[in-house]
């Protein structure tokens, strides 16, 4: 049995909010204890962050940074077997997918020590004797939340560029899935990342998680979650204007022309609805496809998810492990209920599996309207909503009639369509024949209702510093502009 806590000024301790027992989604079974994060927490791991602030951590010269970065990523890559079962257990996903995650996490930590030491800067000459450049700087203590769906890469992704930038974070995990944030901060006091510069406070959103945002001593933050979240996150960043950045929820289509190659287009877009079983914040949970293959597309792709193989997290052939939880999973059952009663048709899945585990088959809903609550909500789950469309100014049309804009892939044998698409369609990535999304280097954020600010790419670091413009008189003639 696991007994988790708070991380703290380098120390693993016991938090002051009580205790709750995390049971493995897809069995049932306890999986650890966990000690919650307090509000007398969340002050101290502030204090702390503060004082680390303050320390050698933000005036180090960027490569000593750049070099912890690396331990940190060796760190992962020698622990990567425990560290991934601890993660599908703690999740319920499968572990095929973890183990891609923790590369994904392992990598990002690399790109950074890769861009830490070469942020982008001004300089130049403003007539007379004036020059100028650019000082960057610490945004200062970063306050960092994220959700279960992806917990250890959304942990990496947060604290890598924060860490680079020579920020010190309070970051703070889902109550349900703290396992491996706090395996990360141990490691990070393990390599020698100064005590203070990365805390991890699991705790609810309310109270615990607003008094974190709201605190006096947070300079930023960085929050990961459902667009209603990232509402009341930037109401609490308002008054005291704290620098916030929102990657929140997503409604992704995958558009499928006739004229695309199918036999890549339809394997494809199952992957990237079925994979984390959906809870993806880009799963593409829209099947957008042209009305001539639209029954040819429909029938192959429910044969193609039918074959998905769902079942216990941990064996390498799972495809799709359980859900997060029962209630969860029941959220997602209705979603699939109120579709098929407002006229779409359930043609795959659809049913409460009996048994432990929180457990849902590959969901098809056909003939969705592209008004209904199946293709304008973001569902979480396994179930893909598919509409046809008559051409491509109705694809675009349907493809941007969501709130949301985080990601879409287009699938065409035209390439100045797929062209065409990638500029008119709004959404933060766009995949042009091909299905996947993030990748260190590459910008990753919304359009619209799916936040602001980009994750990833080497332009994520500003997102972390101070902009300080320098302008230096390099002549004696005095600055007297009155004449006095
Ligand atoms: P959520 O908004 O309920 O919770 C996210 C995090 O915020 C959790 O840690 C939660 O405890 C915390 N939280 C909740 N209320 C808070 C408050 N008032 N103050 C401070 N913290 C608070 O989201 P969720 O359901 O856990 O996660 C799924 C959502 O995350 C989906 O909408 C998904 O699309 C989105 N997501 C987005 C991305 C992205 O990069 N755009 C990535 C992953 C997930």
């Amino acid at each position: 049995m696991i007994e988790a806590g708070v991380h703290i000024g380098g120390e693993t301790r016991r938090g002051a909010g009580g205790e709750v027992e995390l049971a493995e989604p897809a069995t049932g079974e306890q999986l650890a204890t966990l000690a919650l994060a307090a509000e007398s927490d969340v002050d101290a791991a502030v204090d702390a962050a503060r004082a680390a602030l303050a320390g050698e951590w933000a005036r180090a010269p960027a490569t000593e940074r750049a070099r912890l970065l690396h331990a940190l990523a060796d760190g992962l890559r020698a622990g990567r077997n425990d560290l991934a079962a601890v993660e599908a257990r703690n999740v319920g996903k499968a572990i095929s997918s973890v183990k891609a995650e923790l590369a994904a996490a392992t990598e990002t930590f690399r790109f950074y020590a890769s861009v830490a030491a070469a942020p982008s800067g001004r300089t130049g000459t403003l007539g007379g004797s004036l020059t100028h450049y650019s000082l960057k700087q610490p945004v200062g203590v970063c306050a960092q939340i994220v959700p279960w769906n992806y917990p250890l890469m959304m942990a990496a992704w947060k604290l890598a560029p924060a860490l680079a930038a020579g920020c010190t974070t309070v970051l703070k995990p889902d109550p349900r899935t703290p396992l491996s944030a706090l395996w990360l901060a141990e490691l990070a006091a393990e390599v020698g990342i100064p005590a203070g510069v990365v805390n991890v406070l699991p705790a609810p959103g309310t109270p615990v998680g607003s008094h974190l945002v709201a605190h006096p001593g947070v300079d930023k933050v960085a929050f990961t979650g459902s667009t209603a979240t990232g509402g009341e996150i930037m109401r609490l960043c308002a008054d005291p204007i704290k620098r916030v950045t929102l990657e929140l929820g997503g409604k992704s289509p995958s558009i499928v022309f006739a004229d695309a190659d199918l036999d890549e287009a339809i394997p494809a877009s199952v992957w990237s609805i079925y994979y984390s079983a959906g809870q993806s914040c880009e799963a593409r949970s829209r099947l957008l496809v042209e009305a001539s293959v639209y029954d040819e597309v429909v029938s192959r792709f429910t044969e193609a998810a039918g074959r998905l193989k769902v079942g216990d997290p941990l064996d390498a052939e799972t495809h799709m492990g359980s859900l997060i939880d029962a209630g969860h999973r029941d959220r997602v059952h209705g979603y699939v209920e109120r579709a098929g009663g407002a006229g779409a048709e359930v043609v795959l899945g659809g049913e409460l599996p009996d048994g432990a585990g929180a457990f849902y088959p590959a969901t098809v809903v056909a003939n969705v309207d592209a008004g209904s609550e199946a293709a304008q909500e973001e569902i979480f789950g396994p179930v893909v909503a598919v509409t046809p469309f008559a051409d491509e100014r109705e694809a675009v049309a349907i493809a941007n009639g969501v709130r949301y804009g985080l990601m879409a892939t287009v699938w065409t044998g035209d390439p100045n369509r797929a062209q065409r698409l990638a500029r008119r369609i709004d959404a933060g990535t766009i995949g042009l024949n091909m299905p996947y999304t993030a990748f260190p280097g590459v910008a990753f954020g919304g359009f619209k209702q799916s936040g602001f600010g980009r994750e990833l790419s080497a332009g994520a670091l500003e997102e972390y510093l101070e902009e300080k413009s320098v302008i230096v008189a390099a002549g004696n003639r005095p600055s007297n502009p009155f004449g006095l």
